[in-house]
Parts: C-alpha cells; sequence; structure tokens
C-alpha cells in the first residue's frame, strides 16, 4: 500500500513540476560528490563566473555572447536550506580560504536569459540542488531488510583491512543479546560504535560504495534521532525478531531510517533531478593507492546503480526517468600540471566504463571530465640537475606542514607533483605505485592544501576566478538546453 501512496505522490509531484516546466523551463541540476569532493567550490565557482563574466571558452552559449544575463533568484522550495553563495564567495575570494562544506541539502535558483540559435529571447531557470553523496548511497536499504542489511554489514566488516577498524565495535556486538530486552542505552552505544567504524572506513577510504546509513556520516538535521539510532545485530539474514527485543527494536528504527529519511529524500529531491554532476576526489584515490581505486570504482558502479534503482523502481514511467545527463568529474585537477589532465579523464573514463557495464543506465548519456572549479595553481618548468620539471606553483594554506617547514600561508612554492601513467590499466592492476614514486620528487608537496588564488581586481569589477575545463562542464551539462 505505501508502494501505492508513493506513486501517487510522486506523480502528483511530477505533474507539477511539469507543468512549471512548461511555462517556465527549468533544469534541476543535481551536484553530488562524497564528503570534500569539492561540491561547495564547485558551484560556488560557477554561479560566479555565470554572473560574474568568467572565462568560458568551451561554453558555447556563452562564448558566443548569447546569454545576456545569468542572475540569482530566490530559492523556490521553502522547505529547503538556500545555497550560502554569498559568504562562500566572500571566504574564497576576499580571505582567500575555501569555504565551509556541504553537510546537509541545499539549493539555489539560477535564471539565463539567453537568445536562442534562431534569434529569439528566452529564459532558462536553473534550480541548483547540492547534497551529500552518502545520502545517495542510501537508496540499495529500500530493497533490504534489516536482517539482510545486519548480515552483509557484518560479513563485510569482518573482511581484511576492516575487521582492524570495526574491533571496538565487534567487542561490543558480542555482548548484545539480539533476543534479549530491548534497551535504549545498548541501542545508543551499538550506534555510536558502529559509526565510528564507518567513519573509519571513510577516512582510510575503504569501500566509499558500501558506507549506508548515509546520514550516520552526515546526518544533516536528522542527528541524535532514533531513526539514526540503530547497528547491526549478529541475526541470520532470514530471522523474525521477537517482540519486545533489542533486535525488535534496531529493525523498528531501521524501517524508520527508511521512511523519513531514505524516501522523502528520494521522492522530493532526487526523482526531481534532470541532469547531474558527480564530483569525486580521484587524486585521493590514486594517493592511496590500488586497493582506493578498485574501492572508487565501485563507488561508482553503486552510484550508478541508484541511477538505475531510481529510474526502475521509482515508477511513474510517464514522467521518469528525468535523468538524461550525467557527468563524472574529477575535481582539484589544478593539483597536476596540464599534461596530466587527459590522463586523469582517461582513467575516471575507465573507472566509470567499467560500472557502466554492471549498471546498464539506458537513456541517461554519460560523460566524463577532469576539472578544478577553482584553480589554485599556476604551472612552472623547474631545473633540477639535468632534468626539467613540468611543475605547479601555488600557497600552501597556512599551518601545512612539509619536510619539517611549516608554511605561513603567504609563500609561494613550486612543486612536481609527478605523472600519471600513459596508460590507465597501470593504475587499475597495480602497476602504479602512486604519484608519490615519480623520481626526483624529493620534496613531497602533493598533500598540500593550497590557497586559493589571488585574484587580481580590474577597477570596480569583480575578478573572474581562474579555472580548468569547468566550461566543458558546463556545455554537458546545459549547453543543450540553451540552444
Ligand atoms: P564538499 O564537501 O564536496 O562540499 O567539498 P568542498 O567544495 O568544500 O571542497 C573540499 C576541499 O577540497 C576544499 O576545502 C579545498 O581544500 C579542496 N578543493 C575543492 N575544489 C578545489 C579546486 O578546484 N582546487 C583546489 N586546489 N582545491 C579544491
Amino acid at each position: 500500500f505505501s508502494d501505492i501512496v508513493e506513486e501517487a505522490r510522486l506523480s502528483a509531484r511530477a505533474l507539477l513540476d511539469y507543468g512549471e516546466g512548461f511555462f517556465n523551463p527549468t533544469v534541476r541540476l543535481g551536484v553530488t560528490g562524497l564528503s570534500r569532493a569539492g561540491k561547495t567550490v564547485f558551484i560556488t565557482a560557477l554561479i560566479h563566473g555565470l554572473t560574474r563574466g568568467g572565462r568560458f571558452p568551451v561554453f558555447e552559449p556563452y562564448a558566443s555572447g548569447r546569454i545576456a544575463r545569468a542572475r540569482l533568484e530566490p530559492q523556490p522550495d521553502d522547505a529547503v536550506p538556500r545555497f550560502d553563495y554569498e559568504n562562500h564567495v566572500r571566504t574564497l575570494i576576499e580571505e582567500r580560504r575555501w569555504p565551509s562544506s556541504t553537510v546537509d541539502i541545499s539549493e539555489l535558483r539560477l535564471v539565463i536569459d539567453y537568445q536562442r540559435q534562431n534569434g529569439a529571447d528566452r529564459t532558462l531557470t536553473i534550480d541548483i540542488v547540492d547534497y551529500p553523496g552518502e545520502w545517495l548511497l542510501d537508496l540499495p536499504l529500500l530493497a533490504k531488510s534489516y536482517e539482510q542489511w545486519s548480515a552483509e554489514s557484518l560479513a563485510l566488516s569482518r573482511e581484511g583491512p576492516r575487521a582492524k577498524l570495526a574491533a571496538p565495535w565487534h567487542a561490543h556486538l558480542a555482548s548484545l543479546a539480539a533476543e534479549g530486552r530491548e534497551n535504549e542505552q545498548a541501542a545508543l552505544t551499538a550506534a555510536k560504535l558502529f559509526t565510528d567504524y564507518l567513519r573509519a572506513c571513510r577516512d582510510e577510504r575503504f569501500a566509499m560504495s558500501l558506507l549506508p546509513p548515509g546520514r550516520f556520516l552526515m546526518p544533516g538535521n536528522m542527528a541524535g534521532t532514533p531513526a539514526l539510532t540503530f547497528a547491526p545485530l549478529d541475526v541470520a539474514a532470514d530471522g523474525t525478531a521477537p517482540d519486545g527485543s533489542l533486535w525488535a527494536m534496531m529493525k523498528r528504527r531501521y524501517e524508520s531510517y527508511k521512511d523519513v529519511v531514505v524516501r522523502p529524500f528520494f521522492r522530493d529531491h532526487f526523482a526531481r533531478l534532470d541532469r547531474q554532476i558527480v564530483l569525486v576526489d580521484a587524486l585521493a584515490a590514486f594517493n592511496a593507492g590500488p586497493e582506493a581505486l578498485h574501492d572508487l570504482e565501485a563507488a561508482l558502479a553503486g552510484i550508478l546503480d541508484c541511477f538505475r534503482i531510481g529510474r526502475s523502481t521509482l515508477l511513474s514511467n510517464l514522467f521518469r526517468p528525468r535523468i538524461d545527463r550525467i557527468l563524472f568529474a574529477a575535481t582539484k585537477a589544478d593539483h597536476l600540471h596540464h599534461q596530466s589532465h587527459d590522463r586523469l579523464e582517461a582513467v575516471l573514463r575507465r573507472a566509470v566504463a567499467k560500472a557502466t557495464d554492471r549498471a546498464e543506465v539506458a537513456g541517461a548519456a554519460i560523460d566524463v571530465v577532469a576539472l578544478a572549479a577553482v584553480r589554485a595553481t599556476r604551472e612552472a618548468v623547474v631545473t633540477r640537475g639535468r632534468d626539467k620539471l613540468p611543475s605547479i606553483l601555488g600557497t600552501p594554506a597556512p599551518g601545512e606542514v612539509a619536510n619539517g617547514e611549516t608554511f605561513d600561508g603567504e609563500t609561494e612554492v613550486a612543486t612536481f607533483p609527478g605523472d600519471l601513467p600513459d596508460n590507465p590499466e597501470e593504475l587499475f592492476n597495480g602497476g602504479f605505485r602512486g604519484l608519490s614514486s615519480a623520481p626526483s620528487d624529493k620534496a613531497d608537496f602533493r598533500f598540500l592544501r593550497f590557497r586559493p588564488p589571488l585574484v587580481a581586481r580590474d577597477g570596480a569589477e569583480e575578478p573572474s576566478l581562474p579555472h580548468i575545463r569547468l566550461d566543458r562542464a558546463l556545455q554537458f551539462l546545459i549547453g543543450d538546453r540553451l540552444q
């Protein structure tokens, strides 16, 4: 029955959206990616560039002068926080600090006045929806019972390197009797230790795809509620919970999590998206080695799976599926010399291709790009002995340390970031030992965080932010809607 209600709600929503879109063409652009992937920086740079005259030669409607104006309008969804654009720009440009990252969903409305290729004046509304990628990975839970999810999560936590991280939680779990009386304190402790384990996995970059429930790491406004206070128990995947037991309590909360967290998110936000960009911190994964790269691949497959499941189970095929373009973007490409940008793209393309083999995403165009929404570095050739090394120049953030030196946030340094291999296979088959293996890389600055760039002010004009291939991303995501 709840499925029928869900379907009716979805259909009503779709009709409303459809009606509005008829008179007022709108693209709902989802921006997602795991924590620290670069969502906040991406959205801030995109809006700044479009509203303040950024340089976008590959974004055709903009470069050809057909876009007359882009402006912000009040955020239309009353229940969703507005993306804090003005503050983020101030932090980025005036303070030269990175803005605070995404921890919840937020939204912003951008309106573009443009001229069609046939000369007619038109307006396109773009609703940008920023949400944590962790939430997306919750979708598979809808198809799983508490017992199935418990068994799978436990099996995984007993494997290889995860087992060590799970030890404190496992110890507590061993002290619990699933069929014993329900117990709030036991649930609280179990949830806390389980969350600590998930966080440790994320921080160590293991199996990012396999970390639901997403809100445990990114609670948004749900922190501390019973719907987020449960954990797996060691119970049979096909077992039945006795009334009044700890098991029954956990199961009830798991079902609440699906009802109050997962379903509303998919109905109210995810199912309404038209276009999606998935940001990936691929460089961090490369540096962590082949293991992390396979995790990245699994994460991409998991994300693509979500789009596929979203299509087939969220019914109402009359209006859905809606997402017809998905762009995977490797962020922070300014940490590499431009010679490696195409290679970075090739690696991502290879990882996504493997994922698409498994998860058929019929009807959606998929592309990949390596970009830096805000380019914090410049390029230079540094001579070391007989070698001429293609290097990058940037100002490490204050307090960053390398080789015993602590940076003050004012000094610019040249670093040789290393090269990615020509053949992406090397990364996947373990032949590549991380960027750190690059020869002559004595001063290892690869993990340095650079400050945002110093942008020159030209009179009263707001300066534009440098970027790498942000315009290519725009062209793929909305270029066709501005013809
Ligand atoms: P979110 O969690 O996805 O919102 O991630 P953020 O947008 O807050 O980015 C996380 C961090 O990554 C920032 O604080 C920056 O240090 C870094 N970062 C993000 N985008 C860029 C970029 O384009 N260039 C550089 N150099 N660093 C970036």
